[in-house]
């Protein structure tokens, strides 16, 4: 049968509405359990409701509007995104997604759709990792991956506990076991996102098909000189730590450079001790934070920066240590998903290509228990987690119609 059309204004209304719900300050500032997400909460479940959908919450408050389909036995088809953000972010990211899953509930209300499978439209809490520093708790939660103890170790800059704080937004943080969802529950999950980066609007294309979420490496290079005099210490015997610290830095670049398959890599912090501008640098720290959607790559970066990191120190007469503190894999979408969410941006006659998603999201970790889609629209200047972010509402209306089409096709 066929749907109605997905409305551009109803996403456009939705949007600005849902913006108002942020702490002061520029942008969007929507931290989890606070009362601008309560807010938010409100007006999501009044819209999951007046879309028809049956709506429950989970331990840690991920909202699922439900629509129940044919056949009872059938796991549930689920699209949706987070609807918390950065400090000062924007009010696309995450949000988008969710308010297109409305949309596509709505539309499905509107055509008198007959679904086969459950429909789920879910809105997920605490991806950002904003105020519990902890990135994509509530998308873990639903892939059974968050421990109990997390609940106490994850506090915020106030001390407080993700077990203490969403006890008293009146959750159940207890029930953990019952957030997860497994691919006998769950048929398939969609996720519609900003893409946050330049390409799609760079190449004029209205649909990024995503077939990849990035694996992240990061690490901190410690080398260690010595300080002297800047004044009195000839340059011939010095143990200066910043000058190698460069030549790495500038290597790695040259590395990620030459691989040139999506692998990026960025010093975003560095320090300089003692720091004093007649001091020669005694010691250097800096992050490196290394993306790639290839494991592949990123081991031989790995092996590659390491084996030059030691070379560069030994040349300079200086120590140096690579120590690896986080480490997440890419992740490859489900073939059959990438391929449904390609066929529908052709049906639709959208201009589409494939895409690695250069920021996490939750559905890197949703497709550990079930398969998973995800569908990329264009930023503006490929701008995000800033005020200035911006998608235009009717690329939210086309991500809508290839969402609608997916679900469609997965329910056959
Ligand atoms: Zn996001």
């Amino acid at each position: 049968m066929t749907l109605k059309e997905a409305q551009a204004e109803r996403i456009e209304k939705e949007i600005w509405e849902l913006s108002r719900f942020s702490a002061e300050g520029p942008g969007v500032t929507r931290l989890t359990y606070t009362p601008e997400h309560a807010a938010a909460r409100e007006t999501l479940i009044a819209a999951m409701k007046a879309a028809s959908l049956s709506v429950r919450e989970d331990a840690l408050g991920n909202i699922i509007g439900r629509r129940e389909g044919t056949d009872p036995q059938l796991p549930a088809i689920a699209v949706g995104s987070h609807f918390d953000s950065v400090r000062n972010g924007g009010m696309f990211d995450g949000t988008a997604g969710v308010v297109c899953a409305l949309e596509a509930a709505r539309v499905m209300l509107e055509s008198g759709y007959v679904n086969r499978h459950p429909f789920e439209f879910i809105a997920i809490v605490e991806e950002e990792g904003a105020r519990f520093s902890s990135g994509m708790l509530g998308g873990r939660a639903i892939a059974g991956l968050v421990a109990d103890r997390e609940l106490d170790s994850l506090v915020d800059e106030d001390g407080v506990s993700v077990r203490q704080a969403a006890t008293a937004f009146g959750l159940k943080p207890g029930e953990l076991q019952a957030a997860a969802r497994s691919a006998a529950d769950l048929r398939a999950f969609i996720e519609l996102h900003i893409e946050q980066g330049p390409i799609l609007e760079q190449e004029q294309i209205e649909i990024g098909v995503v077939t990849s979420i990035v694996g992240v490496r990061a690490l901190r290079v410690a080398v260690k000189g010595r300080s002297d005099h800047a004044g009195t210490t000839p340059m011939h015997l010095r143990q200066d730590a910043l000058v190698p610290a460069a030549l790495m830095v500038r290597e790695v670049n040259r590395f990620v450079n030459e691989i040139a398959d999506g692998t990026v890599a960025t010093v975003g912090h560095l320090t300089v001790a003692p720091g004093g501008g007649n001091q020669v640098p005694g010691e250097v720290d800096f992050t490196l934070d290394l993306r790639s959607p290839h494991e592949e790559s990123l081991r031989v970066l790995i092996d590659r920066i390491s084996v030059m990191v030691g070379e560069v120190a030994s040349q300079a007469g200086v120590a140096a240590d690579v120590d690896e503190f986080f480490n997440l894999s890419p992740v490859q979408l489900a073939p059959t998903m990438v391929d449904a969410v390609r066929e529908a941006a052709s049906a639709l006659q959208f201009t589409h290509r494939d895409i690695s998603s250069g920021a996490g999201h939750d559905s890197m970790f949703i497709a550990q228990v079930t398969d998973v889609g995800m569908v990329f629209v264009p930023s503006r200047a490929g701008r995000s987690h800033v005020p200035e972010e911006w998608t235009d509402f009717d690329d939210l209306r086309k991500g809508t119609e290839v969402v609608l089409r997916v679900m469609k096709a997965l329910d056959r």
